[in-house]
């Protein structure tokens, strides 16, 4: 059983003023993991006050001074590879296959942020002006637990590619993958108060962040009903923010589509870190003239995925990683049923043999209409409706009607017809015959999925306050 009982304030591990502790439960067994002391209001405020007074010098370090920081962040997180896989398969039950690939983004994402701070002009002529890009101060960054210290490394780099220092607070959830994530900045030799990291419970920790006039900007990534407090309370100090919430991503499969191609990659895009992903593509529409076929390959897909114990290579789908979270996904298939949606494959209960932990049976519903709420709703869960559409314009409109907008997905043997539709989706990504991400593409939301963009060029300017001198 492992105590955390540390948060991490102005560059050393200290022990919270709060003296709460949250319980660790492994999603795969339910037994109790250990335990993460957690900081109250007072060890926020300290941990502001701490990246406040390094601001002061951060933001006036060379461009060559933040490379080497953050290579040498990349260079501690390379030795604790097993580690950082291992923590997340155990702490939230990401599959062996997923952690690997999230490791990997983790690390690429550094290479991207050098790049970025390589090549971003940060001094600008517009008009007859010159336009400083000045560090906006200090950023809360506030995190959800389904994919922690990536989020933790992108936020984090694209506030020292700008010069900010940083507050963290991760989910409680994640105290095993915050301490390691935490150990590797320690080990990168970063000056004292550019990231403190402060575990803690949203509405105390996150909630100071929001309100405490010392934060200039909040990096938020999570649902979109805490979004919404949070821009509230911001709103109060003028701080801006970068909000990435949640989705309900469309996947438009085209009738010229290679089906043998198409549907595997839309059961990666659904299932996706078991169905707990913002950007799951959780709405597969089908011409209706492909049902049958599609219902066939659909079936057979599924009844040979694998759901299990994540440490396992071959393991496809884990567990919900709360018992929370399992109740949730279970009340939405019985939504589904009540609605009227039928079950295809999956539905109810548990998987057998997979009793102990917050396993669901991959599930995909046809009969569904766009208006039902499993097709409206942000499940988080291996969850998939099948909607049909007639024509190609009915096919968009339906995609569009929603009120997400994070990501969509189009499948098409024609690559011209593939980018006409997805011109016309609203959404901040389309991902056209696969699935990927691309470090120094925008990524956020349209509607409801969001304010603000991260990655890239759009993500750093985000982090940014231009001054312009006008002569
Ligand atoms: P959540 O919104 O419940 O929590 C996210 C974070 O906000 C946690 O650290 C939580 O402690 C904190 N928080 C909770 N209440 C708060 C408050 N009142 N003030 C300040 N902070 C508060 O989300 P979750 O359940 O951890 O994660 C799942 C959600 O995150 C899903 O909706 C998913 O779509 C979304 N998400 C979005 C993206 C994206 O990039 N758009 C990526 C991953 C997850």
């Amino acid at each position: 059983m492992k105590t955390i009982d540390k948060i991490y304030i102005n560059g050393e591990f200290v022990t919270p003023l709060g003296q709460e502790y949250f319980d660790l439960i492994s999603p795969t067994t339910n037994e109790k993991l250990g335990r993460v002391r957690l900081g109250n209001t007072e060890d926020t405020q300290n941990a502001i006050i701490a990246a406040k007074n390094a601001f002061k010098t951060f933001s006036k370090t060379t461009i060559a001074e933040r490379v080497q920081y953050l290579q040498n962040i990349k260079t501690a997180i390379e030795k604790r590879k097993t580690d950082f896989i291992d923590i997340m398969i155990e702490e939230y039950g990401g599959t062996r296959q997923f952690a690997t690939i999230s490791y990997e983004y983790m690390l690429k994402g550094f290479d991207s942020a050098i790049n970025l701070l390589n090549t971003y002009d940060f001094t600008k002529k517009m008009g007859e002006s010159e336009v400083q890009m000045t560090p906006l101060g200090v950023v809360g960054i506030i995190i959800p637990w389904n994919s922690s210290n990536g989020f933790i490394c992108s936020k984090l780099s694209t506030a020292i590619v700008a010069g900010c220092t940083t507050v963290i607070k991760p989910s409680e959830m994640s105290a095993q993958q915050t301490q390691l994530i935490a150990e590797c900045l320690h080990e990168a030799g970063l000056p004292k108060g550019v990231y403190n990291i402060v575990n803690g419970l949203g509405d105390v920790v996150g909630a100071e962040i929001s309100r405490n006039p010392d934060i200039a900007k909040i990096s938020f990534t999570g649902s979109t009903t805490v979004g919404k407090i949070i821009a509230k309370e911001a709103i109060n100090t003028m701080k801006r923010v970068t909000l990435e919430l949640g989705g309900k991503s469309p996947n438009i499969i085209l009738d010229d589509a290679d089906l043998s191609k198409a549907i595997p990659l839309a059961m990666s895009a659904a299932y996706m870190n078991n169905g707990q992903a913002c950007i799951a593509g959780t709405r597969l529409l089908i011409p209706e003239t492909k049902l049958e076929e599609v219902k066939l390959l659909i079936k057979e897909i599924v009844s040979n995925t694998i759901v299990g114990d994540p440490k396992n290579e071959t393991t496809a789908v884990g567990p919900m990683v709360s018992t929370k979270q399992y109740a949730r996904v279970q009340d939405y298939i019985q939504i589904g049923i009540n609605e009227g949606a039928e079950v295809l494959i999956g539905g109810l209960g548990k998987p057998e043999g997979l009793e102990n932990g917050n396993f669901v049976k991959p599930t995909v519903f046809i009969n569904v209409n766009n208006q039902m709420r499993i097709a409206r709703e942000e499940i988080f869960g291996p969850v998939l409706s099948i909607i049909t559409y007639k024509t190609e314009e009915e096919a968009i409109e339906i995609a569009n009607d929603t009120t997400y907008g994070l990501q969509a997905y189009v499948s098409s043997s024609d690559a011209k017809r593939a980018n006409k539709v997805a011109s016309q989706i609203n959404a901040g990504r389309v991902q056209i015959n696969g699935i990927g991400h691309d470090p120094m593409a925008p990524f956020g939301g349209f509607k409801q999925s969001g304010i603000g963009r991260e990655f890239g060029v759009l993500g750093l300017e985000a982090y940014l306050e231009p001054r312009a001198l006008i002569q």
